[in-house]
C-alpha cells in the first residue's frame, strides 16, 4: 500500500489501532491541559479519570506520565510569567509536584483507583540497574491496582528542563513497563506535512506507519519552539515503535480526552510492528554478556518452558558483573542456552547457586530477588 491508499484506509478506520484494546496503555499529559491561568483544571482532570478508570474496568493497565508541577509551582511561589532559569524552575517543581500528586488522588478516589507517585529521570532509565528497580516498581503497582503518575525528578536534573521532556520521558516509560500504547495528549491533533499556522496546503497525517527522512523533515517544518514540540515528539515515536508500542499524538484538551480518541478523534498513529515482548528480547540479544549464568539440567529444561531462573537451578557463574546487566545463559557441558539480564550481581550470584529460595536471606543477608534472570528480561536461542 502507498501513502496516499494508507491514508485513505487510516481515514476509514480500518487500520486504525484501538485504543481500547491496549493492554497496558501510557497516558502523557501535558501542562496546559492541567494548568491554566486559574491553577488547576479539575474538570478536565475529574474526566480524565473517568476516562481512566473506564479503560481499566475493561482490562488494560493504565500509567500516567504527566506535566505540570512547574505551572502549579510558579503560581504557588508568585514567580513571573515567561522562562525561568533552571534553579527557579526546579524550585516550583518541587512546589508543585505536591499540588499535582495530591491533584490524581483526588480525581482517582472516586473510581477507587489510588494513585503512586514515581519521580524519574531520563538517566533512571539508561542505567540498567536503576531501570530494573524501576520497572519492578512499576509492575507491582499496576499489579496491586495502582496508577502510576510519573514525572521527571526536575529537582536533579542536571540539564536545562525542556518542555518536551515528558514526552522523552514517557516514550522511556512505555519501554521499561512493556506498553503496548503510548498517548500523548497535548495542544496538538498530530503530525501535519508543513506547520498548519502558516501553511495553508498543510495536510494532517492520521497514520505514519514508519518514521522516514521525509516524515522527519515534516516534524521540522511543524518547528520544534512551536506549541506541541513536534521534533520531540518523532523522537518520541521512534523510541516507542522501537520497543513495540504504538504511539498516538492527539490533543488533549476536550472533556474526556481517552474517550474522544478511541471514538476515533483526530490524531497520528504511529503503529508498531511487533509486540513489546518481542521487541524486548532483541534488544537483550543484541548486548554485549558481561559474564555466564551456568545452569544444571533440571533448570534448562524448566527454562525451555518459559521458567525464571530461580537460584537453585544456578551452578555456577563466570565473569564479573553487575545487577542489571546482560549475561549469557549455558549448560554445564558449554551449550548455549540464551541471554538475559541478571536479576543478581556475580558476586551476590555466586553466593546463592544451588540455594532454594527460602535460604536466599541467610546467605545474603537481605531477602533478595527470587529469580537470578526474570524470564521476561531472558531470550533463549532456537
Ligand atoms: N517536568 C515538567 C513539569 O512537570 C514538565 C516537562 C515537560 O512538560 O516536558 O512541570
Amino acid at each position: 500500500m502507498d501513502a496516499v491508499t494508507l491514508e485513505a484506509a487510516a481515514a476509514r478506520s480500518e487500520l486504525r489501532p484501538d485504543l481500547r484494546a491496549a493492554k497496558r496503555l501510557v497516558v502523557k499529559i501535558g501542562s496546559a491541559l492541567l494548568v491554566d491561568a486559574a491553577g488547576l483544571r479539575r474538570g478536565w482532570l475529574d474526566g480524565l479519570a473517568a476516562d481512566i478508570a473506564e479503560l481499566r474496568a475493561g482490562g488494560a493497565e493504565v500509567l500516567v506520565v504527566s506535566s505540570g508541577a512547574i505551572a502549579l509551582g510558579r503560581r504557588v511561589l508568585g514567580l513571573p510569567k515567561g522562562a525561568l532559569p533552571l534553579e527557579q524552575a526546579q524550585a516550583a517543581a518541587a512546589v508543585g509536584q505536591i499540588e499535582l500528586a495530591q491533584a490524581y488522588v483526588a480525581a482517582l478516589a472516586p473510581h477507587g483507583i489510588q494513585a503512586a507517585q514515581v519521580l524519574l529521570t531520563l538517566a533512571d532509565t539508561q542505567d540498567r540497574r536503576r531501570y530494573l528497580n524501576a520497572r519492578a516498581t512499576l509492575k507491582t503497582l499496576t499489579g496491586l491496582g495502582a496508577v502510576p503518575v510519573i514525572n521527571e525528578n526536575d529537582t536533579t536534573a542536571t540539564d536545562e528542563i525542556r518542555y518536551g521532556d515528558n514526552d522523552r520521558l514517557a516514550a522511556r516509560v512505555a519501554l521499561m513497563a512493556g506498553a503496548d500504547m503510548l498517548a500523548l495528549l497535548s495542544d496538538i491533533d498530530g503530525l501535519y506535512t508543513g506547520d498548519p499556522r502558516h501553511d495553508p496546503h498543510a495536510r494532517h497525517l492520521p497514520l505514519v506507519p514508519e518514521i522516514t527522512p521525509e516524515i522527519e523533515a515534516m516534524a521540522g517544518a511543524a518547528g520544534e519552539g512551536a506549541k506541541g514540540g513536534m521534533v520531540t515528539k518523532l523522537m518520541a515515536a521512534k523510541t516507542a515503535m522501537r520497543g513495540g508500542c504504538t504511539l498516538a499524538i492527539a490533543k488533549g484538551a476536550v472533556d474526556r480526552p481517552l474517550s474522544a480518541l478511541a471514538d476515533g478523534g483526530r490524531c497520528t498513529w504511529f503503529p508498531a510492528s511487533e509486540t513489546p515482548a518481542a521487541a524486548r528480547k532483541q534488544w537483550i540479544a543484541a548486548m554485549k554478556p558481561a559474564g555466564t549464568l551456568v545452569v544444571d539440567a533440571g533448570a534448562a529444561q524448566a527454562l525451555r518452558r518459559g521458567a525464571s531462573l530461580l537460584p537453585a537451578g544456578l551452578r555456577r557463574v563466570e565473569g564479573v558483573f553487575e545487577r542489571g546487566d546482560p549475561v549469557s545463559v549455558s549448560t554445564e557441558d558449554g551449550a548455549a542456552l540464551g541471554a538475559a539480564l541478571s536479576g543478581y550481581n556475580s558476586d551476590e550470584a555466586a553466593r546463592i547457586a544451588g540455594l532454594r529460595s527460602g535460604e536466599i536471606e541467610a546467605a545474603l543477608g537481605h531477602p533478595g530477588r527470587a529469580a537470578v534472570a526474570h524470564r521476561d528480561d531472558m531470550v533463549l536461542w532456537g
